[in-house]
Protein backbone atom coordinates (compact mmCIF):
# COMPACT_ATOMS: atom_id res chain seq x y z
CA UNK A 1 0.00 0.00 0.00
CA UNK A 2 1.36 3.13 -0.99
CA UNK A 3 1.30 6.13 1.53
CA UNK A 4 0.28 9.30 -0.74
CA UNK A 5 -3.12 9.42 0.40
CA UNK A 6 -3.30 13.15 1.73
CA UNK A 7 -5.31 13.06 4.78
CA UNK A 8 -6.75 16.77 5.43
CA UNK A 9 -8.87 17.18 8.74
CA UNK A 10 -11.45 19.58 8.51
CA UNK A 11 -12.80 21.20 12.15
CA UNK A 12 -16.24 23.04 11.46
CA UNK A 13 -19.29 22.92 12.95
CA UNK A 14 -21.48 23.88 9.92
CA UNK A 15 -22.84 21.32 8.28
CA UNK A 16 -23.37 23.06 4.85
CA UNK A 17 -19.69 23.80 5.12
CA UNK A 18 -18.36 20.30 6.19
CA UNK A 19 -20.07 19.25 3.40
CA UNK A 20 -18.78 21.83 0.81
CA UNK A 21 -15.51 21.39 2.06
CA UNK A 22 -15.65 17.38 2.05
CA UNK A 23 -17.03 17.92 -2.03
CA UNK A 24 -14.48 20.28 -2.80
CA UNK A 25 -11.21 18.28 -1.09
CA UNK A 26 -12.50 14.57 -2.75
CA UNK A 27 -12.59 16.62 -6.38
CA UNK A 28 -9.01 17.71 -5.87
CA UNK A 29 -7.99 14.30 -4.40
CA UNK A 30 -7.49 14.68 -1.29
CA UNK A 31 -8.63 12.49 1.45
CA UNK A 32 -11.01 14.83 3.96
CA UNK A 33 -12.16 13.90 7.72
CA UNK A 34 -14.63 16.07 10.11
CA UNK A 35 -14.50 16.42 13.29
CA UNK A 36 -17.59 19.44 14.70
CA UNK A 37 -15.17 20.55 17.63
CA UNK A 38 -11.75 21.92 19.14
CA UNK A 39 -11.84 18.90 21.40
CA UNK A 40 -12.67 16.04 18.90
CA UNK A 41 -10.01 17.60 16.81
CA UNK A 42 -7.84 17.23 19.40
CA UNK A 43 -8.46 13.94 20.19
CA UNK A 44 -8.40 12.58 16.14
CA UNK A 45 -5.11 14.15 16.46
CA UNK A 46 -3.91 12.09 18.98
CA UNK A 47 -4.72 8.99 16.75
CA UNK A 48 -3.83 10.19 13.57
CA UNK A 49 -1.87 13.39 11.65
CA UNK A 50 -3.18 14.69 8.34
CA UNK A 51 -0.97 16.93 6.13
CA UNK A 52 -3.35 19.69 6.81
CA UNK A 53 -5.77 21.17 8.59
CA UNK A 54 -8.92 23.47 7.93
CA UNK A 55 -9.54 24.92 11.23
CA UNK A 56 -12.90 27.29 11.62
CA UNK A 57 -12.36 29.93 13.89
CA UNK A 58 -15.88 29.96 15.47
CA UNK A 59 -16.32 26.94 17.26
CA UNK A 60 -18.54 25.53 20.40
CA UNK A 61 -16.53 25.65 23.27
CA UNK A 62 -13.27 25.88 22.66
CA UNK A 63 -12.61 28.43 19.72
CA UNK A 64 -10.52 26.99 16.71
CA UNK A 65 -8.01 29.86 17.44
CA UNK A 66 -7.68 28.20 20.71
CA UNK A 67 -6.62 25.27 19.46
CA UNK A 68 -4.07 26.57 17.04
CA UNK A 69 -2.35 27.83 20.09
CA UNK A 70 -2.62 24.74 21.76
CA UNK A 71 -1.45 22.68 18.44
CA UNK A 72 2.02 25.32 18.00
CA UNK A 73 2.75 24.79 21.49
CA UNK A 74 2.94 20.83 21.17
CA UNK A 75 6.18 19.13 20.03
CA UNK A 76 4.45 16.89 18.03
CA UNK A 77 1.94 19.61 16.18
CA UNK A 78 3.57 22.58 15.69
CA UNK A 79 4.37 22.76 12.21
CA UNK A 80 1.11 21.27 11.22
CA UNK A 81 -0.07 23.33 8.14
CA UNK A 82 -3.12 24.89 9.15
CA UNK A 83 -5.40 27.16 7.20
CA UNK A 84 -8.13 29.36 9.20
CA UNK A 85 -11.40 29.67 8.00
CA UNK A 86 -13.35 32.58 9.48
CA UNK A 87 -16.07 35.05 8.72
CA UNK A 88 -14.64 37.41 9.88
CA UNK A 89 -13.01 40.22 8.19
CA UNK A 90 -11.30 42.24 10.63
CA UNK A 91 -8.06 43.09 9.87
CA UNK A 92 -7.28 42.53 13.82
CA UNK A 93 -8.44 39.33 13.65
CA UNK A 94 -6.13 38.23 10.86
CA UNK A 95 -3.34 39.25 12.28
CA UNK A 96 -4.28 37.48 15.37
CA UNK A 97 -5.10 33.98 13.87
CA UNK A 98 -1.52 34.76 11.29
CA UNK A 99 0.10 35.80 14.85
CA UNK A 100 -1.00 32.37 16.85
CA UNK A 101 0.41 30.35 13.66
CA UNK A 102 -2.04 29.92 11.32
CA UNK A 103 -0.25 29.67 7.63
CA UNK A 104 -2.84 30.84 5.88
CA UNK A 105 -6.33 32.51 5.98
CA UNK A 106 -9.41 32.04 3.81
CA UNK A 107 -12.46 34.02 4.60
CA UNK A 108 -16.20 33.20 4.10
CA UNK A 109 -17.90 32.45 1.68
CA UNK A 110 -14.85 31.61 -0.22
CA UNK A 111 -14.88 29.83 -3.88
CA UNK A 112 -13.97 26.29 -3.90
CA UNK A 113 -11.61 27.06 -6.65
CA UNK A 114 -9.58 29.67 -4.29
CA UNK A 115 -10.05 27.15 -1.51
CA UNK A 116 -8.37 24.40 -3.36
CA UNK A 117 -5.68 26.93 -4.94
CA UNK A 118 -4.64 28.05 -1.49
CA UNK A 119 -4.34 24.31 -0.23
CA UNK A 120 -1.80 23.39 -3.01
CA UNK A 121 0.20 26.87 -2.03
CA UNK A 122 0.81 25.71 0.95
CA UNK A 123 1.41 22.10 0.43
CA UNK A 124 3.67 23.14 -2.15
CA UNK A 125 5.53 24.99 0.74
CA UNK A 126 5.74 22.66 3.08
CA UNK A 127 4.55 19.04 1.90
CA UNK A 128 5.32 19.55 -2.04
CA UNK A 129 4.88 15.70 -2.71
CA UNK A 130 0.87 16.08 -1.61
CA UNK A 131 0.30 18.93 -3.54
CA UNK A 132 -2.44 18.51 -6.71
CA UNK A 133 -0.50 20.15 -9.37
CA UNK A 134 1.38 19.24 -12.34
CA UNK A 135 5.47 18.54 -11.28
CA UNK A 136 8.03 19.45 -13.95
CA UNK A 137 11.70 18.74 -13.97
CA UNK A 138 14.10 19.20 -16.55
CA UNK A 139 11.68 17.12 -19.87
CA UNK A 140 9.87 15.17 -16.99
CA UNK A 141 6.90 16.09 -15.81
CA UNK A 142 4.16 14.26 -13.66
CA UNK A 143 0.78 15.06 -12.74
CA UNK A 144 -0.60 14.40 -9.76
CA UNK A 145 -4.57 13.53 -10.66
CA UNK A 146 -4.08 11.33 -13.42
CA UNK A 147 -0.52 10.20 -12.37
CA UNK A 148 0.64 10.54 -16.07
CA UNK A 149 4.25 10.80 -16.50
CA UNK A 150 5.95 12.90 -19.65
CA UNK A 151 9.08 13.12 -20.89
CA UNK A 152 9.00 15.57 -23.53
CA UNK A 153 5.25 15.58 -23.64
CA UNK A 154 5.42 12.02 -24.42
CA UNK A 155 3.58 9.56 -21.38
CA UNK A 156 5.95 6.85 -20.11
CA UNK A 157 4.72 3.47 -19.04
CA UNK A 158 5.38 2.77 -15.35
CA UNK A 159 3.97 0.92 -12.65
CA UNK A 160 2.34 2.82 -9.63
CA UNK A 161 4.89 2.32 -7.15
CA UNK A 162 7.20 3.91 -9.51
CA UNK A 163 4.89 6.90 -10.23
CA UNK A 164 4.94 7.36 -6.45
CA UNK A 165 8.38 7.05 -5.60
CA UNK A 166 9.10 9.74 -9.02
CA UNK A 167 6.78 11.94 -7.36
CA UNK A 168 8.06 12.15 -3.84
CA UNK A 169 11.59 12.60 -5.35
CA UNK A 170 10.40 15.23 -7.90
CA UNK A 171 8.46 16.62 -4.69
CA UNK A 172 11.96 17.05 -3.22
CA UNK A 173 14.81 17.66 -6.19
CA UNK A 174 18.69 18.01 -5.39
CA UNK A 175 17.56 16.07 -2.09
CA UNK A 176 18.59 12.61 -0.71
CA UNK A 177 16.90 10.12 1.09
CA UNK A 178 18.07 6.63 3.04
CA UNK A 179 15.98 3.80 1.96
CA UNK A 180 14.17 3.75 4.90
CA UNK A 181 13.28 7.37 4.49
CA UNK A 182 11.89 6.43 0.77
CA UNK A 183 10.00 3.14 2.60
CA UNK A 184 8.41 5.50 5.31
CA UNK A 185 7.69 8.63 2.61
CA UNK A 186 6.52 6.30 -0.29
CA UNK A 187 5.20 3.24 1.48
CA UNK A 188 4.38 4.10 4.87
CA UNK A 189 5.30 3.44 8.50
CA UNK A 190 3.72 -0.13 8.24
CA UNK A 191 5.08 -1.68 4.79
CA UNK A 192 5.90 -5.11 5.12
CA UNK A 193 8.51 -4.53 2.45
CA UNK A 194 11.92 -4.62 2.69
CA UNK A 195 14.63 -1.44 2.29
CA UNK A 196 16.24 -3.66 -0.84
CA UNK A 197 12.55 -3.43 -2.29
CA UNK A 198 13.48 0.20 -2.87
CA UNK A 199 16.42 -1.24 -5.14
CA UNK A 200 14.01 -2.98 -7.30
CA UNK A 201 11.68 -0.23 -7.29
CA UNK A 202 14.52 2.46 -8.71
CA UNK A 203 15.91 0.22 -11.54
CA UNK A 204 12.19 0.04 -12.29
CA UNK A 205 12.04 3.53 -12.33
CA UNK A 206 15.20 4.10 -14.03
CA UNK A 207 14.19 1.72 -16.73
CA UNK A 208 10.83 3.40 -17.63
CA UNK A 209 12.33 6.87 -17.75
CA UNK A 210 14.61 5.67 -20.57
CA UNK A 211 16.74 8.17 -21.76
CA UNK A 212 15.75 10.25 -18.20
CA UNK A 213 17.08 7.65 -16.07
CA UNK A 214 20.07 8.77 -15.21
CA UNK A 215 18.34 12.25 -13.72
CA UNK A 216 17.55 9.39 -10.21
CA UNK A 217 21.06 9.03 -8.99
CA UNK A 218 22.32 6.75 -6.35
CA UNK A 219 24.16 8.25 -3.55
CA UNK A 220 26.56 5.88 -2.54
CA UNK A 221 26.31 5.17 1.26
CA UNK A 222 23.49 7.12 1.58
CA UNK A 223 20.60 6.64 -1.07
CA UNK A 224 19.11 7.83 -3.99
CA UNK A 225 17.94 11.61 -5.27
CA UNK A 226 16.44 13.45 -8.37
CA UNK A 227 18.78 15.87 -9.88
CA UNK A 228 18.83 17.52 -13.16
CA UNK A 229 22.92 17.70 -12.90
CA UNK A 230 24.93 15.50 -14.77
CA1 LIG B 1 -18.37 27.86 12.92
Amino acid sequence: MLAEQTLILIVEDEPAIIELLNFTLKQANWNPVSVNSAEDAWQFLQRRTPELILLDWMLPQQSGIELLARLRADRRHKALPVIMLTAKTMEEDKVAGLDTGADDYITKPFSPRELTSRINALLRRKLPEHAQTVMKLGALSLDPATRVVSLNGVPLEMGQSEVSLLKFLMAHPEKVFSRSQLLDKVWGDHAAIEERTVDVHVLRLRKALGEAGDMVKTVRGIGYMISLKP
